[in-house]
């Protein structure tokens, strides 16, 4: 029996990682979390009934356990409650499917409590992966990546030398505005945004996918995750999202892995990690298929992408500066307060103005964040 907890079970990479159980008798859920959706937490307490529910806020955590109070599982609340959910006793692994810096203390917790990490979120690499790396190692868990291009590279490694690695091949459809200029994009909607043309998405994910700033996060995970330096890590439009992601080894040889766009697939191989399982859906034809096809990034027009280098290059508190100030934005954008190429004025002011600092705490880093949110909420 393999025995999980999921930090932030209610959203897009949560639900899933419930539909993985769901086709899986031997995996027990024995935690699960949300920010604030009680009905769908209530929900799933009801389906896997597993011993702790978390809810972030006090008063949803009160609702849900008046809701079920006819059953067994025990509600908290808070960080505390993340916590607890991070180092429960029985758990192997923990799934971070939560979105936000919020999630780099639980995922500590659990690495300090010998729990594998299932990584879904990004910003925990991003921001605190110099902690995070070395934390496992010390510790002996495994981060095993859930993101699709980070389980490709996974996957291309299985059974390679690492020492053998020419270059990661990271590849991004484009997003929905893909070929378009700067000047084509002063006035696309949220709606045409959120129009991802191959994945289905969290929000927040879907408009960073837009603007690459997700592919500058994940290139900047993957730095951590393989050891890599930026330098050995290139960047692939390949609009189809049929190669998830491929590695270059010394010898010229290319392996990628490839499939449909379903993120179960990934979730699996992170939970089952070196076992592959059956997973219903939909296969590739590549008769139907016909072609791939391959471009280089638009760094002129999509900004995410060579800003979020800029802030991995500098490193230390810089690239948590990124990645809240970016996270602020889309927030507004997606509350339609700016537009969509504020979001890249909003991420490259607050670098300007941070003084980085070289090798930050979990304390420093948090502090960092908080300053640049109140800085944007002051400008903006
Ligand atoms: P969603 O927004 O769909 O879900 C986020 C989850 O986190 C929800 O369960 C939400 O609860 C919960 N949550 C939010 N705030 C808190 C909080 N303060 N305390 C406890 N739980 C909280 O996000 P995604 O599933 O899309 O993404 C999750 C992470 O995975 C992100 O870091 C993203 O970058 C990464 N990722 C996502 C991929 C995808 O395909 N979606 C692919 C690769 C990586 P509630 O429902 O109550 O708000």
């Amino acid at each position: 029996m393999k025995k999980i907890a999921i930090l932030g079970s209610t959203g897009s990479i949560g639900t899933q990682t419930l539909d993985v159980a769901r086709a899986n008798a031997d995996l027990q859920i024995l935690g699960i979390s949300a920010g604030q959706n009680v009905k769908k937490l209530e929900e799933q307490v009801r389906e896997f009934a597993p011993k702790l529910a978390v809810m972030w806020s006090e008063e949803a955590a009160r609702d849900l356990a008046v809701r079920i109070a006819d059953t067994d599982t025990k509600v908290v609340s808070g960080m505390d409650g993340l916590l607890e959910l991070a180092s429960m006793e029985e758990t192997q692994i923990l799934v971070t499917a939560i979105v936000g810096m919020i999630g780099i203390r639980p995922t500590m917790e659990a690495i300090r409590a010998g729990k594998d990490i299932a990584l879904a979120n990004k910003e925990t690499l991003v921001t605190a992966g110099h902690l995070i790396m070395p934390l496992a190692r010390e510790h002996k868990v495994q981060i095993l990546p859930v993101d699709s291009e980070h389980s490709a590279i996974f996957q291309a490694l299985n059974g390679e030398n690492k020492k053998e690695i020419k270059k990661l091949l990271i590849t991004a459809s484009g997003g929905p505005f893909r070929g378009k200029k700067k000047e084509e994009l002063k006035n696309v909607t949220l709606e045409d945004t959120l129009k991802h043309p191959n994945w289905v998405m969290g929000r927040k994910i879907t408009v960073d996918s837009a603007t690459l700033v997700n592919k500058g996060l994940e290139v900047m995970e993957a730095k951590w995750l393989f050891g890599m330096e930026l330098e050995q890590i290139q960047v692939v439009v390949q609009p189809q999202s049929v190669i998830h992601s491929m590695v270059e080894f010394k010898d010229g040889a290319v392996m990628a892995q490839l499939g449909t766009p379903d993120m179960r697939l990934p979730i699996q191989y992170a939970l089952y990690y070196p076992e592959r399982r059956y997973l219903d859906g939909e296969r590739l034809d590549f008769a139907k298929l016909g072609s791939l096809t391959f471009e280089e990034p638009d760094m002129e027009t999509f900004l995410g992408l060579p800003m979020a280098l800029e802030a991995s290059r500098t490193g230390g508190s810089m690239p948590t500066v990124f990645n809240a100030a970016n996270e602020m934005a889309v927030a507004k954008f997606l509350r339609r307060e700016i537009g969509f190429l504020d979001i890249y004025d909003v991420i490259g002011q607050s670098m300007d103005r941070h003084e980085t600092r070289k090798h930050p705490n979990l304390d420093e880093i948090l502090a960092a964040e908080q300053e640049t949110y109140q800085w944007i909420e002051s400008r903006w």
